[in-house]
């Protein structure tokens, strides 16, 4: 029996489990997870009658391997893809039909999180919620780790790392593990710059009449960097209603993260209504919002000192190691990583 324990339950954990299930029967799977559901950053909120994706948009259908896992593999059933086009705009608001890609933009009718609960639901993992891991230890060739309440786990054979990369190298600036890798690590680690993203969610009682799915700011000089229309979603929104996902550019983010989101909000919805060319949206009936401090990695990290870790049963997953900041590719690493320990196990 080889004790596995992953510290977060996202996408590339997720997708990781799945095959470890497949590929290494024998494996005793533990997540720690701090949030109270799994699928980290790929998030779905529910609320009078309305679903909404409101980290990750949507799961791209760029990698052949995440297609076969999501279209063949795992139950396809209420998977929804986008159909309407993603138009741009500039730094004046003004919005141009925009050019869009072939790939297929996939969510499901309960959001993006069912990915993460469709892979656990296929193995024999076992996800703890609400443990936020503190320390990791390592002593007699085994990781230990504990949670910000003082509880212990493991001894695991093999520990998988899958938070945002500066929260990745707090753990390991953390760890009680003398190994001259250690600060190796915390620099490759620590080294991957993130994008901020403050998310406005606006509901109003009416639809839109516009004929795209999203607006883009393609010159990067606008506050808002995408507005999206979940109704564009199969089963997110009841007909005669609409919710924007707005979500504002790194520079905006970061000067307003804390201020208050009352304002933030209001201020990203009349940005909203000027794009849009609606008053209407100055004003919408119920809001909710997020800030992400850590939303997209801006690189990978370099892989050298990631691979000398395995050497010492550590292992990352996620996007940052991947160097793409998308869906598709948390899950393709996730898939390749859980291969890469069952073949040195
Ligand atoms: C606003 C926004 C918009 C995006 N838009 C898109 C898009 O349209 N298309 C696309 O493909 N991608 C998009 N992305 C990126 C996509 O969400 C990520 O690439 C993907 O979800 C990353 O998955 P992951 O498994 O690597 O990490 P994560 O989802 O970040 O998972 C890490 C997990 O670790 C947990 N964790 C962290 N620290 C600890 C700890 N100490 N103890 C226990 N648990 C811990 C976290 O709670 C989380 O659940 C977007 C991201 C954001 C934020």
């Amino acid at each position: 029996m080889t004790d596995i324990g992953f510290v977060g339950a996202g996408a590339a954990t997720a997708a990781a489990s799945f095959v470890l299930d497949e590929v290494l029967p024998g494996a005793d799977i533990t997540v720690l997870e701090k949030s109270r559901g799994v699928c980290g950053r790929a998030a779905t909120r529910r609320r009078d009658g309305v679903r909404y994706d409101y980290g990750a948009n949507y799961v791209k259908s760029d990698d052949e391997r995440v297609v076969d896992l999501l279209t063949e593999q795992l139950d396809s059933e209420g998977l929804v893809n986008v159909t309407e086009p993603i138009y741009t705009f500039d730094s004046s608001g003004t919005v141009s039909e925009g050019r869009d890609a072939d790939e297929h933009k996939w969510s499901y009718e309960r959001g993006l999180t069912q990915i993460a609960k469709r892979l656990f639901a296929r193995s024999d993992a076992t996800v703890e919620r609400e443990t936020r891991v503190e320390t990791l230890t390592r002593a007699d060739d085994a990781w230990t780790v504990t949670d910000t309440d003082g509880q212990q786990w493991g001894p695991f054979d093999i520990l998988v790392l899958n938070p945002p990369a500066p929260q990745t190298a707090a753990l390991l600036a953390d760890a009680e593990w003398d190994d001259p890798l250690r600060t190796d690590l915390i620099d490759a680690v620590g080294g991957v710059d993130y994008r901020t993203i403050y998310t406005a969610v606006l509901h109003y009682p009416f639809e839109l009449d516009v004929p795209y799915y999203a607006l883009v700011n393609t010159d990067k000089e606008h506050d808002v960097g995408w507005i999206s229309r979940e109704e564009c979603k199969g089963g997110h929104v009841p007909d005669g209603e609409s919710l924007l996902i707005v979500q504002a550019n790194h520079e905006w983010s970061v000067a307003h993260y804390d201020d208050s989101p009352a304002d933030n909000v209001s201020a990203l919805a009349e940005m909203t209504a000027g794009i849009v060319d609606d008053a209407r949206l100055t004003a919408p009936d119920w809001t909710d919002h997020q800030g992400w401090r850590y939303a997209q990695p801006e690189t990978g990290a370099p892989t050298g000192p990631l691979q000398s870790a395995e050497s010492e049963d550590l292992y990352f997953l996620g996007d940052w190691v991947a160097g793409e900041a998308r869906l598709h590719a948390a899950l393709r690493n996730g898939l390749d990583t859980g291969e890469r320990i069952a073949h040195a196990h």
